[in-house]
């Protein structure tokens, strides 16, 4: 195929899916960070492309100055979309001054000194970097998130990688060899396959970033479906599901686990005294807080109102009550900013093999806090088994 052929077949498809990505971006059930500047990206290819493709038939300043311009802050808008995902922030000064700077000087290398030579070193060079940065970020979001093993992140990875080669290859064949009579559309091997190469990258990208928008989404509803919304403590049906697991692993292993149950003392007055509003905070004051008292890989839930279940797996009787004083002791000394202070008691209990479900071992957890309670609260009171 020709590279006009190629060019200008990328440009419609890219075009296509820019309009695809611009219906989902507005049909999204949840705003995806930088899909924004994915979509604009996207319609910056398309108008690139275009321009590029009908070198010759339209001026010079529209095709290579205008198309050139186009793509390079295509690649930076992209950019600067991945960056806003991974809640950062481009640096637009630096990036828009030598995106300005190249553009001015390859209009230079048309009008005043032509050589398709130098504009392809400084392009094509140009769009390594910047896309290399790109697949940089992403692979750095990769070893952060969770994402990582999501589809989209590779996709993107992969093909900004792919697009980085093609470009870093076509700069450095034009630094290292003469082009001869080269230009964009010249029919010769290396033409066919830079124009050929780039089109398809373009294209991958835009269903990359319509797979990272897709994975964002699906992650956070799979998130809604496990959480409490109020306190972002992990939900009564997600907390079952890992009991029921690590009953399933002691069976098994016959490895000992503690549960603890939390309720709020006198909760019902501070709803009274402050209001729902602050009751709602200091809910989610206290969830914050247990959580950073516990380990990473136990289990912190929100059992009902102001109730509070704790799993500690592979976590001795001695060792849970140890935990559990650390979360009554720091929770009842003092309050985040603006809260009243409150306290906390707590009902804990060990596995045994009796145990053949979860509702029995939280049943006897429950019943250690029903003692805790007649016992004067702001205390811990441990199950027989
Ligand atoms: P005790 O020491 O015996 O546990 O007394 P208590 O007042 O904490 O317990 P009680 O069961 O009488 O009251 C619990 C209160 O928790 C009543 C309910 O309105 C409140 N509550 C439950 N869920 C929420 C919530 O999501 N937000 C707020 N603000 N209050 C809640
Ligand atoms: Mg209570
Ligand atoms: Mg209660």
């Amino acid at each position: 195929m020709d590279p006009r052929t190629s060019i200008l077949i990328g440009s419609i498809t890219c075009g296509l899916m820019a309009l695809v990505l611009t219906v989902l971006a507005r049909a999204t059930p949840l705003p995806v960070p930088g899909m924004r500047r994915w979509v604009l990206g996207s319609w910056l290819v398309f108008l690139a492309l275009l321009l590029l493709g009908l070198r010759d038939w339209i001026t010079n300043l529209g095709s290579v100055t205008l198309g050139n311009g186009a793509l390079i802050l295509a690649y930076i808008v992209w950019l600067s979309g991945t960056l806003e995902y991974g809640q950062r922030r481009i640096r637009w000064v630096p990036w828009l001054l030598l995106s300005a700077l190249v553009t001015g000087t390859v209009t230079w290398f048309v009008y005043v000194d032509e050589s398709y030579r130098a504009r392809v070193v400084i392009v094509a060079g140009l769009c390594a970097v910047i896309n290399a940065r790109h697949a940089f970020v992403v692979m750095r979001m990769l070893g952060q998130h969770q994402r990582s093993k999501a589809l989209g992140t590779s996709l993107t990875t992969t093909w900004l990688a792919v697009l980085t080669v093609v470009y870093a290859s076509r700069a450095l064949h034009a630094i290292a060899l003469p082009q001869g009579n080269s230009g964009l559309l010249t029919q010769d091997a290396i033409q066919i396959l830079y124009t050929g190469g780039f089109t398809v990258c373009n294209l991958m990208l835009v269903i990359a970033f319509a797979t990272l928008a897709s994975d964002h989404v699906r992650a956070r509803i799979e998130e809604q479906v496990v959480r409490d919304p109020l306190t972002g403590a992990l939900n009564r049906r997600a907390l079952f599901e890992a009991l029921e697991l690590e009953l399933q692993r002691s069976r098994r292993y016959g490895r000992k686990f503690c549960i603890a149950m939390l309720d709020i003392d006198h909760f019902k007055k501070v709803n009274d005294q402050f209001g729902h509003l602050v009751g709602d905070r200091v809910l989610a004051s206290t969830c914050r807080r247990a959580t950073s008292l516990i380990r990473p890989n136990d289990v912190f839930a929100r059992y009902g109102g102001e109730e509070f279940l704790i799993l500690m797996p592979e976590t001795t009787l001695e060792s849970a009550m140890q935990a559990a004083e650390r979360i009554r002791g720091e929770i009842g000394s003092n309050a985040d900013d603006n809260l009243p202070c409150i306290t906390v008691s707590m009902g804990v209990t060990e596995w045994c093999a009796d145990d053949v479900s979860a509702e029995s071992m939280v049943a006897r957890a429950d019943s250690a806090l029903y003692v805790a309670k007649a016992n004067g609260r702001n205390r811990i009171e441990i199950a027989g088994s």
